[in-house]
């Protein structure tokens, strides 16, 4: 067992060497496009106390004045710390809404869109490249941790709480402060949290941070043969050309289980709810 530790600890010591040697000047930003290995990944190691975040600090601090990449990194690491400080000021987080007024939003308790949610079969290219890059491997880009986020939540209106327990479950970077203070930033619930009326649209986002479809066709190979200008809208191929390329909508690949327009509409109006 202590070489075991001894190992991984040794690992996660070589994954910073080579970040922030290769990769810390470029991370303000490559961490914003998933197919670029532009993060640095230690999620994982810092989760199992292989890695102690006081050294990660240390070791790129004397860069900090040099590269605003370098702030960045150490911002995300402040994000980190202040997750934890919020649970610990509010524990009652774990179990609940920090804002109460969502306590009576109108949530969808649809079980077959949280099926399809967790298994990347919503239709929506980036948001399935996500949901089944967490599932084969065990950890997810940040920015796509976002967007699948906000699906679920306001494209679906289906609970966080369902959300932080999936990620809960596939995550190898699973740690309660960060899951549960993300979902409810994600969720608008939380603190310093993503106004509702953010609703992040999944075409776009990958049209802007994926935008040759490199990240969708890794873990989505069912839409190889879909050229770039159609990647992230695939139902907007012809018949004819879905024939063509041998990639039809709706059986090789599914068809949207939402509207993009009408879900964000239906997302708007549920939370005025909160108003009244
Ligand atoms: C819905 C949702 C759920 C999340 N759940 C978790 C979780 O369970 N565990 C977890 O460690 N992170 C979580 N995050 C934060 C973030 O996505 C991951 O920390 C990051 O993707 C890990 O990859 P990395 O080590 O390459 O990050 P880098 O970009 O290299 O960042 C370095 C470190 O900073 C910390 N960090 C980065 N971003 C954040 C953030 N937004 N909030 C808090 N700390 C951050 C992490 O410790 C990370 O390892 C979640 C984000 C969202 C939107």
């Amino acid at each position: 067992m202590k070489n075991i530790g001894t190992q991984q600890k040794k690992q996660s010591e070589k994954y910073l060497n080579e970040f922030v040697e290769n990769r810390m000047l470029k991370y303000g930003v490559d961490r914003d496009y998933p197919a670029i290995n532009g993060s640095s990944k230690l999620s994982p190691f810092i989760r199992n106390g292989q890695i102690h975040v006081s050294n990660i600090w240390d070791k790129c601090y004397k860069y900090k004045s040099k590269n605003i990449s370098v702030k960045k990194y150490l911002n995300e690491i402040g994000w980190r710390e202040f997750s934890h400080s919020l649970i610990n000021y509010f524990p009652e987080m774990l179990k609940g809404n920090l804002r109460k007024e969502f306590d009576k939003f109108p949530w969808d308790k649809n079980a077959k869109n949280l099926k399809a949610w967790k298994n990347g079969m919503t239709g929506y290219p980036i948001v399935d490249a996500g949901m089944r890059q967490l599932y084969e491997t065990g950890w997810m880009h940040n920015r796509i941790r976002m967007v699948v986020g906000s699906f679920l939540v306001k494209h679906l209106r289906i609970n966080w709480k369902e959300g932080e327990k999936h990620f809960r479950n596939c995550l190898l970077d699973f740690n309660e402060a960060n899951n549960v203070a993300q979902w409810q930033w994600v969720a608008g619930c939380g603190a310093d949290a993503a106004p509702y009326f953010r609703i992040f649209n999944p075409i776009l986002q990958g049209e802007k941070f994926d935008k040759q479809g490199l990240y969708v066709k890794k873990w989505v190979p069912e839409l190889e043969r879909v050229p770039s200008k159609f990647i992230h809208k695939p139902w907007e191929m012809e018949t004819k050309y879905q024939e063509a390329i041998k990639t039809k909508i709706g059986s090789d690949y599914p068809s949207p289980i939402v509207v993009h327009e009408e879900a964000r509409n239906a997302a708007l109006k549920a939370f005025q709810t909160l108003k009244n």
